[in-house]
């Protein structure tokens, strides 16, 4: 619009100086002053007319700088940061003459252009980058809250307030909430265990890493009490984890490790402790009494010397028995017991646990039946061990069967596997005890008279059949009738 306006005061300027020199020279004398002439009038009209042209010229060549100037300016307020650092940019800036007036302003506004434009374009990378970054570390976090949310073992976390941060899945259900809903996030509100609450606060509180382990009893949702093995770990104050008070944010988290098999293992093995010695203490008590009783020289006789020498090697014995039992079942327990399987004949075996047994049969005048099969019944068997199983059950029938009873041994097939079966007609047993007689050491109390005995013979007849042979072992019985100790084995090849 000024440029516009400017081109048309220089053309006027130059068309009233042509003008008014012409109207001079064509007017003549008319209008000169007296004493002009013809020429005189026509220079100065020449002169005015030339001035008039200088003067649109003039105006011209501003109005065109001014022009250049303002197309620049707006080409420059056009440029983004890519048109001014890319190689083919879409906005190009025209060239400005070299010595244009406004040359060096307009440099100076396209470097404070171009600075604010680099630095723009700077930040627009940062931003990007961080883009990435918020984007990845929005995708990890998805990925770490779903694992943790999945994981097995429950987890908490707290902050420095010991206010609940995180909780899993499995967590919420021990302590029964929703970490979505809980309102007032003190952990002593969200789980009703104090002792945990006091090793996360605890935790949090200390000046160093570091873990604190605790094992303990918590009441889950449904009231049931569970044993926990609680690891706590201090949480490290990472960048950027500060509050808005500045101190850096701490906190801790524990997993809490369910120790209940753990926990039954040690009851089991204090039980097993205890009635080992309670086991070991009656012989060895026996032993010693009858040993003081011959060194006080109590027994004066022959006979009676002979009958504490024959108590005292019964209680050895048993002893003996009691340790070699023992050693079998933890042999067996471990793994390192040597087994040499071999293909054998079962009936073989039951024979010759029958011939072992028969003198302590007749000597109750208990009725020995072996109903053993006519076929080859092969099994893939170390034998010594078969034979103590098979023993240990034929023994069990003999010492729990009143005088004059029945004990039948049976042997057949039973498809892809072999059976063999003690039956008695003896004290039989109630479905507590069939289900019990299996644990190592149970003896049925009201029985304990009836026989000598450590309560290892079926826990270890139990091992040889089952983890050395791959069987099965089974008891059926009725109180006061009898009872039937089944056993499966696996059929050896048919190559046998
Ligand atoms: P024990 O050395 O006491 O015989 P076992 O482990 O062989 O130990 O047997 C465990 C308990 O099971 C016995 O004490 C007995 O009470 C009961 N029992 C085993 N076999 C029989 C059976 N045939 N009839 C009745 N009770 C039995």
């Amino acid at each position: 619009m000024t440029t516009a306006l400017g081109k048309y005061v220089g053309t006027a300027v130059a068309m009233a100086g042509s003008g008014l020199g012409l109207i001079a020279v064509w007017t003549g004398s008319a209008l000169a002053p007296a004493g002009w002439g013809t020429a005189q009038l026509g220079l100065l009209a020449l002169v005015v007319f030339l001035a008039g042209c200088a003067l649109a010229l003039l105006s011209w060549h501003f109005q065109r700088q001014r022009g250049q100037a303002n197309r620049y300016l707006e080409v420059l307020a056009r440029l983004t940061p890519q048109d001014l650092f890319s190689d083919s940019p879409a906005v190009v800036l025209p060239e400005l003459p070299p010595k244009h007036p406004q040359a060096a302003a307009i440099a100076r506004v396209k470097e404070a252009l171009s600075a604010h434009l680099r630095r723009i374009q700077e930040l627009e990378h940062a931003r990007a980058a961080l883009e990435v970054r918020c984007r990845r570390a929005v995708a990890q976090a998805e990925q770490i809250k779903a694992i943790f949310s999945y994981l097995a073992e429950p987890i908490l976390a707290v902050d420095d307030y010991n206010e609940l941060l995180l909780a899993n899945r499995s967590a919420e259900e021990l302590f029964g909430f929703d970490s979505a809903k809980v309102e007032d996030r003190a952990l002593a509100r969200v789980v009703q265990c104090q002792p945990l609450v006091d090793l996360l606060a605890g935790t949090a509180s200390r000046k160093t890493p570091g873990s604190r382990t605790e094992e303990l009893e918590i009441t889950d949702a449904q009231g049931r009490r569970r044993w926990y093995r609680a690891t706590a770990v201090k949480l490290a104050a990472g960048e950027g984890a500060e509050h808005r008070c500045g101190c850096a944010s701490q906190g801790a988290v524990v997993v809490l490790r369910d120790i209940a098999d753990h926990k039954a293992f040690q009851k089991r093995n204090a039980e097993f402790v205890s009635a080992v010695s309670h086991e070991m203490k009656t012989p060895l008590a026996g032993i010693k009494a009858y040993v003081e009783l011959l060194a006080d020289g109590e027994a004066e006789d022959r006979a009676t010397q002979e009958e504490f020498l024959q108590l005292i090697s019964g209680q050895a014995d048993r002893l003996q028995r009691l340790v070699e039992n023992l050693l079998n079942i933890a042999r067996i327990e471990a793994g390192v017991v040597n087994v040499n399987k071999q293909p054998r004949s079962l009936n073989e075996i039951l024979e010759e646990a029958l011939r072992l047994v028969r003198p302590s049969a007749e000597a109750k005048n208990i009725q020995l039946v072996a109903e053993l099969s006519p076929m080859y019944l092969a099994v893939l068997a170390d034998r010594d061990m078969l034979l103590q199983a098979a023993l240990n059950l034929l023994s069990n029938a003999v010492k729990y069967t009143p005088e004059g009873g029945k004990v039948i041994l049976r042997s057949q097939t039973d498809g892809e596997h072999v059976r063999f079966e003690v039956q008695d007609t003896g004290v039989g047993l109630s479905q507590e005890d069939c289900q019990r007689v299996f644990e190592k050491f149970y003896r049925v109390k009201k029985d304990r008279d009836m026989a000598p005995g450590t309560g290892l013979g079926l826990p270890l007849a139990k091992h040889i059949v089952e983890d050395v042979h791959g069987g099965t072992i089974t008891v059926e019985s009725k109180l006061g009738e009898g009872s039937t100790f089944a056993v499966i084995l696996p059929r050896a090849g048919q190559s046998l």
